[in-house]
């Protein structure tokens, strides 16, 4: 495919894969590194990337650019802890040109909330209107347990801070059968209490992380049966693409989302690509599949055209879903962690 295609409209021909699915959602790991070291997520030692192989900040700016030409319309920034990046806060304030030229339709951040309260001006200020905060408990003591080590009441300011600033913020929580599933209801009553949204997500088999993640596995369909038990779920049809699925919660009256790898597929839906800090890209979380961006773009400074036509190519390339399952001793169904993605 040339590397410039143009629709009729004058726009950049969308990005379609294989399936016929329109790729218009990036996510961006821009830093491997965290604060936290949530158990299912990372080792307790874990090894992260020599500063050396990770890109600079303006080479993730030229590639999230060269995206965003190729018609992505959603941008989402994660990590590791994005936050934790220095001169983050200059990277979204330069990718906030392509929200006011009206070539980006959302700038979005995914953070654990540890810093959100030092930045969530700044970042209402650039235009960033909605953050995803993860989160697993809101007892101290189980939360400190969960990252090893992490202090709940950063994470708390921070969301106050980002809907003091004017942020719609959306809790994300991992069901934990050990750690916190007794406290699921809960904590979607106090987010909803709060106009919070709050999703639940399945344990994913990624990478290493000493933990038995068979021990913690949760089905989400157990939980949202036990939800039904006693609250009133109803389905929510205006759903975007992606992997969520909501129900309105009518006692409360917030939306509660789940998003379930692992006993719903859900596969077919799929809009995104992810982007590591290395500049590899992704094409499914759930495979090992991926596709080497930083060599055309550092091999051509002046010249998108090999970086465009290397996205082309590794679109072509997306398969059709993941494959995964949780099995005791098994191994991972792909080898990194999640924060090389960010989720
Ligand atoms: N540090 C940020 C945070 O925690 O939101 C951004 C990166 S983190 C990798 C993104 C999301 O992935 C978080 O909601 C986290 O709970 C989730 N996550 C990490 N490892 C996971 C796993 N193995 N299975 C399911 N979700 C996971
Ligand atoms: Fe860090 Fe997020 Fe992974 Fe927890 S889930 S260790 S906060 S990257």
């Amino acid at each position: 495919m040339a590397p410039f295609d143009a629709a009729p409209s004058g726009r950049p021909a969308p990005l379609i894969d294989p399936f016929g699915r329109r790729l218009d959602y990036l996510r961006v790991s821009v830093t491997d590194r965290c604060d936290l070291r949530c158990r299912y997520c990372m080792a307790e030692r874990q090894v992260f990337l020599p500063k050396a192989e990770v890109l600079s900040l303006e080479e993730l700016d030229r590639l999230s650019s060269a995206f965003i030409g190729l018609g992505v319309r959603r941008l989402r920034l994660t990590g590791g802890e994005p936050l934790l990046r220095r001169g983050f806060m200059g990277l979204v304030e330069s990718l906030s040109r392509h929200l006011r030229s009206g070539a980006l339709d959302e700038l979005l951040l995914t953070t654990n909330g540890t810093r959100l309260a030092e930045h969530a001006a700044d970042l209402a200020r650039l235009g960033v209107r909605r953050v995803n905060v993860s989160f697993d408990s809101l007892d101290p003591a189980t939360f400190a347990r969960i990252t090893r080590g992490g202090d709940l009441a950063r994470v708390l300011d921070g969301i106050e801070a980002a809907q003091a600033a004017g942020l719609e913020v959306k809790v994300n929580t991992v069901a934990l059968k050990a750690d916190n599933a007794g406290e699921i209801p809960a904590m979607i009553q106090w987010a909803h209490d709060r106009g919070l949204g709050f999703t639940l997500i399945e344990t994913m088999p990624m990478g290493e992380v000493e933990a038995d993640r068979t021990d913690q596995f949760l089905p989400l369909s157990q939980v949202r049966d036990e939800l039904a038990s006693f609250w009133t779920l109803t389905p929510l049809e205006d759903r975007t693409p992606g992997p969520a699925r909501y129900v309105r919660v009518e006692e409360t009256g917030g939306k509660l989302g789940f998003i379930t790898p692992l006993t719903h597929n859900f596969c077919e839906a799929c809009n995104r690509v992810r982007l590591t800090c290395t500049g590899a890209l992704f094409m499914c979380l759930g495979q090992e599949d991926s596709a080497d961006l930083r060599a055309p773009m550092r091999d051509h400074p002046g010249d998108d055209g090999p970086l465009i036509s290397a996205i082309h190519e590794a679109i072509a390339r997306k398969p059709k879903g993941h494959d995964f399952h949780i099995a005791r001793d098994a191994a991972p169904a792909v080898s990194r962690v999640m924060a090389m993605t960010g989720g």
